[in-house]
């Protein structure tokens, strides 16, 4: 819109004359409850969480992706300059895996391998199994495969760790019956990516190898089977508590009763990072947590320096509390608009 040469002055003094009322008005003014939530989710997030804050309260996805054929299945995977990244020892037990944009973790316990998350179909081969081999693990020695939901960008190598090395693989079960149900997303013509139904996960389930266990926590929100994780992992032989998110963007059927599930489950997660103490935050997607920068400053790290990862307890439940926030801010926006109307 351009404002005529004749009414700017008219605007200019409006503009004087009324910026004193003006503001005298905005300080009486109830505070606009979406610019409230949208200020506590920048807070809990401080400069610790900007990727994700970025990617649910400024930019966040929404509604759900419909089950066309990926262009990737049709042949046209990205170019891997997009997606690579290093395979790196981020703990004693714990190798990172994954891509640039999403993670996929190698826990190595006494009696094999537990893998988290599996990115792409497209992928999953160079960087899971040449990343463990490049890294010195076997990835015959994957046990379990724990998948935190079912979109293609975690389950992409679920079915080759399957059907290659007899991996379990291990999801929620609203998860295995979008997989099986998707006609088109898993289901190509040959059921290329699409693993066959395995161990479903339950709320509080452990899943244990030789010494080592991972506890699942329902966290419905991203999907309907969504599960976040808490596991030990040590530093130098220092034992540190991770707390895990599954699920992440809003692409789900926007609702108010949807984003109430959401805001719950991160309600859970974020008392389960402060019952088991959890100084560390993981998440499935490494472009949100900053994983290949930060894998990539542990082998550089000087004697006494703090581990890239071990953020604090404080940090880890502002994670969660910022997932809620930004979820709430999607909410009010809902709830608004249905008074609206
Ligand atoms: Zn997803």
């Amino acid at each position: 819109m351009r404002l005529s040469q004749s009414i700017l002055p008219a605007v200019a003094l409006a503009i004087a004359v009324g910026g004193g009322a003006a503001l005298a008005q905005q300080a009486a003014a109830p505070a606009d409850p979406i610019e409230t939530a949208l200020r506590a989710a920048k807070t809990f997030a401080g400069l610790d969480h900007t990727g994700t804050l970025a990617a649910l309260c400024v930019l966040p996805a929404t509604g759900p992706g419909a089950d066309t054929l990926p262009a990737y299945l049709a042949g046209a995977a990205p170019a891997r300059s997009t997606w690579y990244a290093d395979p790196a020892k981020v703990f004693d037990n714990l190798y990172f895996v994954g891509g640039s944009i999403h993670s996929a973790w190698a826990l190595n316990t006494s009696d094999g391998i537990i893998l988290i998350d599996t990115v792409y179909s497209y992928n999953s081969e160079e960087l899971i199994v040449g990343g463990m081999t490049k890294l010195g693990l076997d990835p015959k020695l994957v046990k379990y495969v724990i998948i935190t939901h079912g979109h293609g960008d975690h389950v992409g190598g679920a079915k080759l760790m399957q059907d290659r090395f007899g991996a379990k693989i291990v999801m929620g079960a609203a998860d295995w019956d979008f997989i099986e149900q998707s006609k088109e997303r898993f289901g190509t013509a040959d059921n290329s990516i699409k693993p066959r139904r395995d161990v479903v996960a339950t709320d509080g389930m452990k899943v244990t190898l030789g010494d080592t266990s991972v506890t699942l926590i329902a966290t419905p929100g991203h999907t309907q089977g969504a599960f976040s994780l808490s596991f030990e992992v040590k530093d130098q032989g220092r034992p540190l508590m991770v707390a895990y998110s599954g699920g992440t963007a809003f692409n789900f059927v926007n609702t108010i009763a949807n984003f109430q599930t959401y805001i719950e489950s991160q309600r859970r997660m974020a008392e389960m990072a402060e019952r088991t103490k959890a100084t560390v935050i993981m998440t499935n997607h490494s472009a949100y947590d900053n994983a290949v920068g930060k894998a990539q400053m542990v082998p550089g790290r000087k004697a006494g320096q703090p581990h890239p990862f071990e953020v604090g307890q404080d940090a880890v439940t502002r994670y969660f509390k910022t997932m809620e926030g930004c979820a709430r801010v999607a909410q009010l926006k809902l709830e608004m608009a249905a008074k609206a109307n």
